[in-house]
């Protein structure tokens, strides 16, 4: 990736905003497409923390998060995309271009792809603790990527309601220990979710989370209720969705934030695509891929029929 500020402006057939898989596999597309592309992304995305991905097709090993983008990133490159490290603050509709203000200059583009992810909601621990926990293993966001990991061990599930009661039971069905707890001791589960969870043999503790430690190979929690070790723990607390510049342009979302599109990915702005995790549904690498796939074909065909002027 390349640093450093734009003396002029650029202008290009399509910006992509985000740098993960979904972006960087948009930009391989475009690029052998022979437009020219533009990758802003400003790091720190949710692959980029993945210690090993095991349910990716092709690495049968595993292979990290971090790995995975480089690899992508490369490829790219290598057909022509330019991808800067950046952010990008805002994204103006002007005619037929978008204007696009960036912490590394202004760039125009005839179209846009919004490939900025979401941010998983943390539970409250210091960032070295949780970066730790992370690496380990011990703290893990995505029951459907890596569940099978857990199996048989003793985990524990961070979240409130029916949110947090539909991921414990997503969980038992790895193992048989599986604990629901709030880190601040408000579980707002009703009387029939409670019943479900103890039919299902799913533990619910009340008591609030005075801290966290990671001890050998696991995490201890300090609750009102004693310390608890787990194996592992999901928070399940929901996650910010990074829709914002969509959003300011008129594209529609729902009512957690995340972007409608249509079967090409098209948003409802002419010229203004959306893929990977920012759009609702399944939060998982071959859906992002999938959609750069979709889009970037969706984009080289609808600048076929309206080139920009
Ligand atoms: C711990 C963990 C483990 C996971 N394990 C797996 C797994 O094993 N298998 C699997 O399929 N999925 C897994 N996932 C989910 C997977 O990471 C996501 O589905 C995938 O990364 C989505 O790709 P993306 O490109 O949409 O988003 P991201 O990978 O999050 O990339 C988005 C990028 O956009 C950038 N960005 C956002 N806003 C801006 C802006 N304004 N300007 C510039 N850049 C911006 C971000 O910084 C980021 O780099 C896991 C997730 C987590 C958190």
């Amino acid at each position: 990736m390349t640093g450093g500020l734009w003396q002029d402006r650029q202008r290009v057939d399509c910006l992509v905003i985000g740098g993960g898989p979904a972006g960087l596999t948009a930009a391989l597309y475009l690029a052998r497409f022979r437009l020219s592309v533009q990758v802003i992304d400003r790091g720190a995305g949710r692959a980029a923390s993945i210690p090993l991905t095991r349910n990716y097709p092709g690495f049968p090993d595993g292979i990290s998060g971090r790995e995975l983008v480089q690899r992508i990133g490369e490829q790219a490159v290598r057909y022509g995309a330019r991808i800067t490290t950046a952010e990008v603050a805002t994204v103006e509709r002007s005619g037929d271009i978008f204007q696009c203000r960036t912490s590394s200059g202004l760039i125009e583009a005839s179209t846009v792809i919004l490939a900025t992810g979401i941010r998983d909601v943390r539970p409250p621990l210091d960032d070295e603790l949780h970066a730790a926990a992370l690496a380990a293993g011990l703290i893990r966001y995505c029951p459907i990527c890596d569940g099978f990991e857990v199996s048989g061990r003793r985990v524990a599930v961070i979240g409130r309601g029916a949110h947090g009661a539909r991921e414990a039971a997503f969980i038992r069905s790895y193992t048989d220990d599986v604990t629901l707890l709030a880190w601040d001791g408000t579980t707002n589960l009703d009387v029939t979710q409670r019943a479900g969870l103890a039919g299902a043999g799913i533990a619910v503790v009340d008591g609030a989370v005075a801290s966290a430690r990671m001890q050998h190979d696991k995490l201890i929690l300090a609750t009102d209720c004693g310390e608890l070790a787990f194996d592992a723990v999901y928070p399940a607390l929901g996650a910010q969705v990074a829709s914002r510049i969509a959003q300011e342009l008129g594209a529609q979302v729902n009512e957690d934030g995340y972007l409608h599109v249509d079967e090409h990915q098209r948003t409802g702005v002419p010229g203004l695509y959306a893929i990977g995790d920012v759009v609702a549904g399944l939060n998982q690498i071959s859906r992002a891929t999938a959609q750069a796939a979709t889009a970037a074909t969706a984009l080289r065909n609808d600048l076929l029929l309206s080139p920009p002027p």
